[in-house]
């Protein structure tokens, strides 16, 4: 049983920008996914409806039971199943790292202060930063900003995780920080799909790669098949 279903997804930019072509993906619960494919090809696209941050306009695309439309209860109800992690972190700079997560607007106000501070301690701790729960975003390195980023994502408990290209902004050698703390999280059971050029990546955790051309999934396999194709 599915927890995300694209059937015959279509997406256009304006009128004439064929942005997602009858994309069909069924993405089991706990499923490890990763997207490549040539810059332009809609891989950030295709994330970004699964949590309604864009609309498509055909087809029909279901998330953990709730099927997204123009109905804002239903945005609303799966955006709360959805954590998202992009390239450039979007951590608020003028907030410390703690305060990025308790001020999150998804969950601001919901909590009193004392359950949000705890909630996100644990969290920081998840991603093995706690210690810097006081610093301010720019105090960071980058694979330490987006570590932190994943931890605000994690503060919903969603069910699935979306990582677009997480270590595309990063120097070399912070990438392994942010991708072992992806490996850890994949190995807990949460649903993710992460557009990434990092193939160790897709090798070690995803149970599909998925390559994507001019807005079609041209390729779905295993990663051993995957990687033996010529
Ligand atoms: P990828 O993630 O594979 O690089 P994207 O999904 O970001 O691809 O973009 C696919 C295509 O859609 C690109 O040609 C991009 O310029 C275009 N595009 C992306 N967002 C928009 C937008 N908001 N309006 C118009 N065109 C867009
Ligand atoms: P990425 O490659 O990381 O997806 P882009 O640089 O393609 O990011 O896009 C950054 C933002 O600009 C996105 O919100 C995207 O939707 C928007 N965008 C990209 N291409 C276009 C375009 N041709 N017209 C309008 N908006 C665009």
């Amino acid at each position: 049983e599915s927890i995300i279903r694209f059937e015959k997804v279509n997406k256009w930019y304006g009128n004439n920008f064929h942005v997602l072509r009858d994309i069909d993906l069924n993405v089991a619960r706990g499923e490890k996914i990763v997207i490549c494919g040539p810059s332009g090809s809609g891989k950030s696209t295709l994330i970004r409806c699964i949590n309604r941050l864009e609309e498509h306009q055909e087809g029909r695309l279901v998330v953990d039971g709730v099927e997204l439309s123009d109905d804002v209860k239903a945005v609303d109800e799966v955006r709360k199943k959805v954590g998202m992690v992009f390239q450039q972190f979007n951590l608020f700079p003028h907030l410390t790292v703690l305060d990025n997560l308790t001020l999150s607007p998804m969950w601001v106000g919901k909590l009193p202060r004392k359950e949000a501070v705890e909630k996100a301690m644990q969290q920081l701790e998840r991603v093995r930063i706690a210690d810097q729960a006081g610093k301010y975003p720019l105090q960071l390195s980058g694979g330490q900003q987006q570590r932190v980023a994943i931890a605000r994502a994690l503060c919903l408990t969603p069910k699935i995780m979306l990582f677009d290209e997480p270590t595309s902004a990063l120097d070399p050698e912070m990438i392994k920080e942010v991708l072992d703390v992806m490996i850890e999280l994949a190995d807990q059971g949460i649903t993710m799909l992460c557009v990434t050029h990092e193939m160790g990546f897709a090798k070690a955790v995803a149970d599909c790669v998925i390559f994507m051309d001019e807005g079609q999934i041209v390729e779905s396999s295993p990663p051993h098949e995957f990687f033996n194709n010529p």
